[in-house]
């Protein structure tokens, strides 16, 4: 099996961690881990560190850092997926997809046609789906989750670093100006997913005002996120064959 893995903060400032009450809840109740037990630790901002427990019950498990790894599991590019929301369990799909491919970036995105408006609950919920999904996939690095967006504030963040040329997509089935295999790696680059009802035209005009361009993923219409996970996934390769 491999070795269970634990996020903690500030990894870098301190030799003997403790766990919080999520974390020490899964550690005890659910793996039955016991004092002497190795484990990896992390701390989101890309430190590692193998550990050994040295208290473990209900309410407390401490532990002493052996070794740093600090091993980089992160993409070479920076990805920032702005979505419309899906509803329920779909939500998470999307998280556990997103942060298993490399993405850097979540902005939930409000739309005209947007069924699920992030509410209250909804960022811890989608905070903690993606602290599970670093702990199963080995990234030491967390995905952020940015503020909600409505689509003019976005058309203004892209004109604003226009200077940067960042490539700033948004996926539409019709008429789109691209196809997905015209993507090419860079640095850098962002994608705007729609709602389940699609984008309006005046949302389509306002981020082709601001620079973004139009890109179809093919004649099937595609569930919010699997459309997402379909260009995060196509960039994870474009940055690995990239990596050589
Ligand atoms: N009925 C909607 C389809 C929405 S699908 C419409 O008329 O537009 C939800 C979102 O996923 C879309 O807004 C788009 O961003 C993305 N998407 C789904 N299938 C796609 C495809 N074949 N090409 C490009 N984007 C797609």
């Amino acid at each position: 099996m491999a070795t269970a893995r634990f996020l903690v903060p500030n990894l870098s400032e301190t030799i003997c961690p403790a766990l919080d009450a999520a974390e020490s809840r899964h550690a005890v109740n659910v793996l039955r881990l016991q004092a002497g037990d190795r484990v990896i630790l992390f701390d989101g901002c890309g430190a590692e560190a193998v550990a050994e427990i040295i208290q473990i019950n209900k309410r407390v498990v401490t532990l002493s850092v052996l070794e740093r790894t600090d091993t980089v599991r992160e993409l070479s590019s920076s990805l920032e997926v702005t979505v419309a929301l899906p509803k329920g369990d779909r939500q998470k799909t999307l998280i556990e997809g997103l942060v298993q491919l490399g993405v850097d970036r979540l902005i939930p995105l409000q739309t005209t046609r947007g069924v699920a408006q992030p509410g209250s609950g909804t960022y811890e919920r989608l905070e903690r789906a993606i602290v599970e999904a670093s702990k199963q996939c080995g990234r030491n690095r967390l995905m952020q989750l940015g503020q909600p967006l409505r689509v003019n504030e976005l058309a203004n963040l892209v004109k604003m670093d226009a200077s940067e040329r960042v490539p700033s997509y948004f996926a539409h089935p019709y008429a789109a100006a691209h196809q997905l295999h015209e993507v090419r790696h860079s640095k850098r680059c962002r994608i705007a997913i729609g709602p389940e009802g699609g984008f309006t035209e005046q949302e389509c005009d306002l981020m082709l005002s601001a620079g973004m361009t139009s890109i179809s993923f093919g004649p099937r219409i595609l569930r919010v996120e699997v459309a997402a996970l379909k260009f995060a996934a196509i960039w994870a390769s474009l940055d690995q064959a990239a990596q050589g």
